[in-house]
């Protein structure tokens, strides 16, 4: 993730930010140029870049100005009231309900985190309404009350183009009460996120492509019984040798859920040296083996051609960032070790991402 800087005060500026924290000028992100903003009123409800004087207009996101849950722009010539994250949604929670509008903001916030994404790639981000047939959405569903509650409730997933998830998945009590319960290393909205958008892509990117043979090949054959497998792998035992060949131990469930887990890897991967990059971090421990634990991140990982590049970076950098966590008492930001045939299929995914976007395979 990028940083930015506020053009009234020069105050660094982070994605999430809607208002300045030092001269409180009021802030946009602006998809079509991935850039967040310090915005200038320029009449008729609508802004442009703080300091320019021509140039385009842009109106906030609807779902900023009526319920304070997007710091995104829409570009002033555009009919849609809403942004390019927010007319992903196909269904949103009852504000009126509960905690919803709280929590509501909390899955916004990380969806425009993996919409960013998409973006830096360029991936396709079309919604059901644009491209009826490979378009993307999101429902968001909150469970019945008890008394009116038939089956499992709502469970988070993908289907053809439509991923849903459980609003309870933003109550961090819940969420950390799903995760033992799991017996999960880590659970996080954004992680589930960019799982379930793997899922989607893999619809898009892989099952009608000339891709399909190689990823069978690397991932096995997705033509294996679905449901089965999972009923196996929930019966399974946890501490099997899945780590010598998978990046968790869901992943080894069935191919295309190895396939979503290593895609939500990737993403983690490029996302956090692109942030690494940001801050101008990079490390040379003072200790013997330096250069196992040295790296140095990529200057633009979304752009990198080299997955070399990215994974010799990526490895060093989670061993710094898990003991800084440890260093103030937190848990491993990244509880994972990457044995190789993980790490082959996540060039696999960058090779496929690259191939798609047009920027050529590595
Ligand atoms: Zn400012
Ligand atoms: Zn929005
Ligand atoms: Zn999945």
């Amino acid at each position: 993730m990028q940083i930015w800087t506020c053009s009234g005060c020069e105050q660094t500026l982070f994605f999430d930010n809607a208002v300045c924290p030092r001269c409180a000028a009021g802030l946009g992100f602006l998809p079509d140029r991935l850039d967040l903003a310090t915005l200038d009123a320029a009449g008729d409800g609508t802004f442009r870049v703080l300091g320019t004087t021509d140039g385009p207009t842009y109106r906030l996101c609807a779902n900023k100005v009526e319920h304070d849950a997007c710091n995104w722009t829409v570009p002033a010539e555009d009919a849609e009231p809403l942004c390019r994250a927010c007319r992903l949604n196909h269904t949103i929670p009852d504000l009126t309900a509960d905690n919803n509008l709280t929590l509501w903001r909390r899955l916004e916030a990380e969806k425009r985190r993996l919409v960013y994404s998409m973006l830096r790639f360029g991936l396709p981000t079309a919604n059901k309404i644009e491209d009826p047939e490979h378009g993307l959405g999101f429902d968001f569903l909150a469970d019945a009350e008890p008394e009116f509650r038939e089956g499992p409730g709502v469970i988070t997933g993908h289907a053809d183009g439509l991923i849903t998830l459980n609003v309870a998945e933003a109550d961090h009590a819940v969420r950390e009460r799903m995760r033992q319960q799991m017996a999960e290393p880590y659970r996080t909205i954004l992680g589930h996120f960019r799982h379930e958008s793997g899922h989607y892509y893999w619809d898009r990117l892989v099952r009608d492509s000339s891709w399909l043979e190689p990823v069978r090949a690397c991932f096995g054959d997705d033509r294996l019984d679905y449901s089965e497998a999972l009923q196996r792998h929930y019966e399974s035992d946890a501490s099997t040798g899945w780590s010598e060949h998978f990046v968790s131990h869901y992943a080894s469930s069935h191919p295309w859920e190895d396939w979503a887990e290593t895609w939500a890897h990737y993403l983690h991967i490029v996302d956090t040296l692109e942030t690494a990059w940001q801050f101008g971090m990079r490390a040379q421990p003072k200790v013997e083996e330096a250069s196992e634990l040295s790296f140095r991140p990529p200057r633009n990982p979304y752009r990198e051609s080299d997955f070399d590049a990215l994974i010799e970076a990526w490895i060093p950098l989670t061993q710094a960032l898990n003991s800084l966590n440890r260093s103030v008492g937190q848990e491993d930001a990244y509880p994972f070790a990457l044995a190789q045939p993980a790490i082959d299929k996540l060039k696999l995914v960058h090779d496929i991402i690259r191939d798609t976007t047009g920027s050529g395979a590595s």
